[in-house]
């Protein structure tokens, strides 16, 4: 936990150009009255009950280079600084998906990957300034989003990541349409936003098959 006035201003808002300018003219409020990074989903759960406790706003903060505000603490908040979770959990090669902490680096997640010969083909332009958990909470999409989709689409039962192997090209792109296909059942309660997402997969396919 930290209240220093460098660990505040850091964790006061993200890439969002109005507060900057806000901040410049000496007009941006608010501003988180500390910062925790936990270290372990057990340590979020207490932060964030203990915040319940006492009626203090939370503030999920990954790498803050969301452009929309959405990580600007209002006055009083506490920051939950995901980024001392940063560990690559498990890379299943035989059923092609991989599971990271939240606030493990978009370029360290895909070179994690890489190095075993793995992608999972989401290249926002900001992939070494933003997290995989800050990807799932803004719906982020990348340059190849085209191709394999947008994040919700690689997204496999909400915490896993699909993989693809570069060098099976359309043939294993084509297996995690299936994979795609399949998740729609398993829990029985997806959107029809998560439908769409499925069609847009699989029209993309055809397009570039
Ligand atoms: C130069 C630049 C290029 C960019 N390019 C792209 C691009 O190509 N595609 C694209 O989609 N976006 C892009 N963005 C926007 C941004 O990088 C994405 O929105 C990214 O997904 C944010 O991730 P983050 O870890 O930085 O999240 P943050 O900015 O820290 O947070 C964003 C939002 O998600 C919430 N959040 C973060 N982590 C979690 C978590 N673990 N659990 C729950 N909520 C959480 C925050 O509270 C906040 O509301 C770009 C931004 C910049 C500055």
């Amino acid at each position: 936990m930290a209240d220093d006035a460098a660990t505040l201003a850091a964790h006061r808002t993200d890439y969002w150009i109005l507060a900057h300018l806000r901040a410049r003219q000496g007009r941006l409020t608010g501003g988180p009255a500390c910062v925790v990074t936990p270290r372990s989903t057990a340590e979020v759960a207490s932060t964030v009950r203990l915040a319940a406790r006492h009626g203090v706003a939370v503030v999920p903060y990954g790498a803050g280079s969301g452009v929309v505000g959405g990580a600007t603490a209002p006055g009083g908040s506490l920051v939950v600084d995901l980024t001392g979770m940063s560990r690559l959990l498990e890379l299943n090669e035989r059923a092609l998906y991989a599971r990271a902490e939240a606030g493990m680096l978009g370029g360290a997640y895909e070179a994690a990957l890489g190095a075993r010969g793995y992608t999972t083909g989401h290249y926002p332009q900001s992939i070494d300034r933003s997290t995989v958990g800050g990807w799932v909470a803004t719906r982020a999409a990348g340059q190849f989003s085209t191709r394999y989709g947008n994040i919700e689409d690689l997204l496999e039962r909400r915490t896993r990541l699909l993989l693809f192997d570069p060098r099976q090209g359309l043939e294993c792109a084509a297996a995690v349409a299936d994979m795609a296909a399949a998740r729609l059942g398993w829990d029985g309660g997806r959107t029809a936003v998560e439908l769409e997402g499925y069609r847009a997969l699989a029209e993309s396919l055809r397009r570039f098959a």
